[in-house]
């Protein structure tokens, strides 16, 4: 049934050819059509962080009772995950059960409690950290309480490591560690009057409820402020030089610690930067889009795109506890032209702190800003928007005036674009400094329509500096936008 076509050579070249270029155009057509036109979220988070395996954002809440703020640090490991959330949890409950507590003394004393839970991250050797985290929650205005709570994980394992993992005890090690705590213990001015003894020897006895951790240099106990002394003398924190500990330690462990770690920190050589200093037409009509918070790893390159998209700057507060984790992120909005302004180290409420702790809230998220772009924040936004005379003095005393908003966008309230889009709309005015959170996704999604009508209705997206700088503002503030 089937007859054999013979085709001339030169037929069979050119079909060959032709159907080569159609193959290859297939393939051109496709690449092009796969090429991502919108913002993709959540490329891999894992790269952005300094911390390899580790990934933070910061959660905080606000209502007329009280304010919240947790670091809330996460990794692929669930395990991990599980019983870190699960201690802050914790701290949570107790916090808003005591809240209930006193409702009426706060509401009385026109007080209001709060709950910052912040972490500190040890590299300790390649993927193997230790986290310090540290409960603080005033709900009176007498004193507040801290908590401690390490985790030391290996993420080369993928597992947090418990006592036998790290040390190598029997009877005898047990007894020689007690007493090298005890001697640190005993021999610190600050903490020694305060020590009740039978409490030191009783949360002493079980090393399985230690509370410890370890770093580069030494192995670490805690004890929470009240467990061995006085309230005078706070939380306790041990450190015992790892040279006296080493023989106490796991052989496996600090063979892993030995190994070095690779430090490849990068230092950027202050570059020129003068695209947007072009003075604004002082009947121009503009806002200033601010975004707090930040950077996220997942929507703070989504936002960033957008606002690529319609040439707009922005002004973005930024924590130093996350831009300690996404350096590259806080320099790739700074190289993108928007201004970085400090939002403080952990997001407490300032008006409840001390002098001292103001001023290390805000000067070593500065300096973290500082060295993540080579550029000092001018600005200061403190969380909450709360403030008061001695907030104002520091911020005065480090020469960055402080920044309000005059729209809220109730983005951190609402989780909705839409309902995010029609509060910025229905509110905003020439000169508003608006309040954005670059944590929601609802507020990425939000942004490109808001931008749109803004643009519709001729105005124009600036800086806060820019604002400043246009009604010649030079004090401290703070300022809140027309
Ligand atoms: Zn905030």
């Amino acid at each position: 049934m089937m007859r054999r076509i013979k085709l001339p050579g030169w037929i069979v070249i050119i079909l060959l050819l032709v159907g080569i270029i159609f193959g290859i155009n297939q393939v051109l057509a496709k690449a092009w059509m796969e090429t991502p036109e919108t913002n993709e979220p959540n490329e891999k988070i894992e790269d952005s962080s300094v911390y390899p395996g580790l990934n933070i954002k910061t959660k905080t809440k606000e209502t007329d009772l009280y304010t919240l703020s947790v670091s809330q640090l996460y990794t692929d490991n669930e395990q991990i995950n599980k019983s870190i959330n699960e201690w802050v949890d914790k701290q949570k409950k107790e916090f808003t059960s005591s809240i209930k507590e006193s409702q009426n003394m706060l509401e009385k004393n026109d007080f209001r409690a709060h709950l910052n839970i912040q972490v500190e991250t040890k590299k300790i050797a390649d993927k193997l950290y230790t986290l310090e985290f540290q409960s603080y929650q005033i709900t009176s205005g007498a004193n507040g309480m801290t908590k401690m709570k390490s985790f030391v994980i290996d993420m080369n394992q993928n597992k947090q490591l418990q006592l036998e993992d790290v040390f190598q005890l029997d009877e005898e090690a047990t007894e020689d560690i007690q007493r090298l705590v005890m001697e640190e213990l005993y021999s610190n001015q600050k903490v020694s009057p305060y020590l009740f003894d039978d409490m030191v020897k009783k949360s002493l006895k079980d090393s399985d409820e230690w509370k410890w951790s370890v770093s580069r240099d030494n192995v670490i106990f805690y004890f929470d402020e009240y467990e061995i002394a006085a309230g005078a003398a706070g939380s306790i924190k041990v450190e015992i030089p790892m040279k006296k500990m080493k023989p106490y330690l796991n052989e496996k462990f600090t063979e892993q610690m030995d190994v070095k770690i690779p430090e490849n920190e990068k230092h950027k050589e202050d570059e020129q930067h003068s695209e947007n200093k072009a003075k604004l037409d002082p009947d121009g009509k503009y806002v200033a889009l601010t975004f707090d918070d930040g950077p996220h790893p997942e929507v703070t390159p989504r936002i960033l795109d957008t606002l690529k998209k319609h040439d707009a700057k922005a002004t973005f507060f930024m924590l130093g506890s996350q831009v300690e984790y996404y350096p590259s992120l806080a320099n790739k909005v700074d190289e993108a032209g928007h201004e970085i302004g400090d939002h403080t180290m952990n997001h407490q409420d300032l008006s409840v702190l001390g002098l001292d702790q103001i001023q290390e809230e805000m000067q070593q998220s500065s300096n973290i800003i500082e060295k993540a772009t080579g550029r000092t924040p001018a600005l200061l936004r403190p969380p909450y928007g709360a403030s008061n005379g001695d907030v104002e003095q520091i911020a005065s005393d480090l020469g960055h005036p402080l920044v309000m908003w005059s729209v809220d966008s109730l983005d951190w309230k609402s989780r909705n674009a839409e309902a995010v889009y029609e509060k910025v709309m229905s509110t905003v005015a020439s000169g508003s400094i608006v309040l954005l959170h670059d944590i929601h996704p609802s507020t990425a999604d939000a942004l490109p329509q808001i931008l749109t009508s803004l643009e519709e209705q001729g105005y124009q997206m600036v800086t806060v500096s820019q604002l400043l700088e246009l009604w010649d503002e030079t004090g401290v503030g703070p300022y809140y936008g027309k």
